[in-house]
């Protein structure tokens, strides 16, 4: 039989159980419920097999920047595939678009982050800078440089390399992660976890945690250090502004190299083309994915800077993906930057919508559920809490109360996700005024069904 979105919701949900493993889920509570089916987007609303119109405060997974249904990228690809549908950039062989994106991506990358080595998702990316960081220092003699320090609640990607870079407890529960010469220090969630200091030393005090380590570890054993500018998965912890200063400085001070993982903070998210400018962090390396296409074809990379792609050029860095600089996710990735550019989604979005969404997500805090409320620009969190002035937890299972407004957002025709008992936002950066009212609204109200 064919398949299409014309048949009943509750066999495609049937075949899809029957069929389909589903990332981060549990496929028998999945296939118990059916998966919500979700046909066709356009703007920031999502439509299910059963017609309801959602509006997608996630932008998928942090991803589709511009919005959902833009038909230049779907003609860009026909052309592209059309063209040059495939061709590999191993053996001394390149290709326009490739070509392009990289001249693009060095002239939109702060610094002298002028170099991109591409891979097929976020996830491969940071495999490739676990490789590369530890290649550098080999090469310049200094083999013992191997280990990276990262956070925990970090979320780097899923594969092997990038999940043991990531600090998620129930991920490195399954299937062997960490890989060696990975350490985790405490990430800078005030809320949770800043006890009676006030967010500005608790934010020098977890930054202080670098240097710790890399005194307790050893200065010559230590490569890298990878953060994103702002968690995102593990909760968008917007850091304290003591934060990022000290850890650059420290990052200086002992020749770390710094890695910035931009693949939820990237391409506008935060009101800056990059989350490192935002932050005012000079990293040597930045992972890119998601946002570079606006997920509209699976590409990310690494854009690496001066220093290290000379020493990396110099030998031969045996690593590479069959899809890197894939033409035709590289001829959408590059149209998706002419569109942001040049309808200026970036800087209106910082100048225009991303000030009104914030003092709307702001005022949540009103709501009794709702402790601390962050955000910058397009990424935000609410903390849940019984008691805000305690900054209390709930007594069931950690997530229990996240859950159920998920699910009541849901209901609702929201989508946001939850982290634990922080709920998150992350919605497309062309989000419209009237759009983020409907988001309050129904975030309110999703709120009043969970007190
Ligand atoms: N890095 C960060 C900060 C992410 O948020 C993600 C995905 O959510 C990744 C890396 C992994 O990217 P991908 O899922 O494309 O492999």
């Amino acid at each position: 039989a064919i398949i299409t979105n014309h048949m009943p919701t509750e066999e495609l949900q049937a075949l899809d159980a029957a069929h389909h493993m589903h990332p981060f889920s549990n496929g028998d509570e999945l296939s118990a419920k059916g998966a919500r089916v979700i046909t066709r987007a356009k703007g920031v609303t999502l439509t299910d097999s059963e017609g309801v119109e959602l509006l997608d405060a996630m932008a998928g997974l942090w991803c589709v920047n511009i919005g959902y249904g833009r038909d230049e990228l779907a003609d860009v690809a026909a052309r592209q595939m059309r063209e040059l549908p495939y061709y590999n950039t191993f053996f001394q062989t390149t290709h326009v678009p490739v070509i392009a994106l990289s001249q693009r991506l060095a002239e939109l990358a702060p610094g002298d982050l002028n170099h991109v080595f591409y891979a097929g998702s976020g996830s491969e990316a940071n495999d490739t800078n676990i490789r590369m960081v530890r290649t550098y220092w080999a090469e310049k003699g200094k083999p013992t440089k191997s280990i990276i320090i990262s956070r925990k609640n970090a979320y780097h990607g899923s594969s092997v390399g990038s999940g043991s870079l990531g600090g998620m407890t129930p991920m490195h529960a399954q299937g062997g992660l960490p890989i060696p010469d990975i350490h985790h220090i405490n990430q800078p969630n005030w809320w949770a976890e800043g006890g009676d200091m006030s967010p500005e030393e608790f934010g020098l005090a977890r930054a202080r945690e670098l240097e710790e380590a890399i005194n307790e570890l050893g200065e010559d054993r230590v490569a890298a250090f990878i953060a994103e500018p702002i968690q995102g998965a593990g909760g968008v912890i917007v850091p304290p502004e003591t934060y990022w200063p000290e850890i650059q400085r420290i990052c200086d001070k002992y020749e770390i190299l710094l890695i910035a993982d931009e693949v939820i903070c990237g391409f506008g998210r935060t009101g800056n083309w990059f989350g490192s400018q935002t932050l005012n962090i000079r990293p040597h390396i930045m992972t890119i994915a998601k946002g570079l296409s606006s997920g509209y074809a699976p590409i990310g990379g690494s854009i690496v800077c001066d220093e290290v792609a000379e020493v990396i050029n110099a030998c031969e860095f045996n690593h590479g993906y069959t899809y890197s600089g894939h033409p035709v996710a590289a001829a959408v990735a590059l149209e998706n930057l002419r569109i942001l550019d040049e309808e200026k989604i970036v800087e209106k979005g910082a100048a225009e919508t991303a000030p009104y969404l914030k003092e709307k997500w702001e005022a949540l805090t009103d709501h009794p559920l709702v402790g601390e409320a962050k955000i910058v620009g397009f990424m935000g969190s609410i903390a849940l809490t019984p008691d805000k002035a305690a900054r209390a937890k709930f007594a069931s299972d950690p997530g229990t109360v996240g859950y159920i407004c998920r699910e009541r957002c849901f209901a609702n025709k929201l989508v946001m996700r939850h982290v634990g008992d922080r709920m998150i936002i992350s919605p497309p950066l062309v989000i419209s005024k009237s759009e983020i009212d409907t988001l309050i609204d129904r975030a309110h109200q999703s709120l009043d069904e969970c007190y």
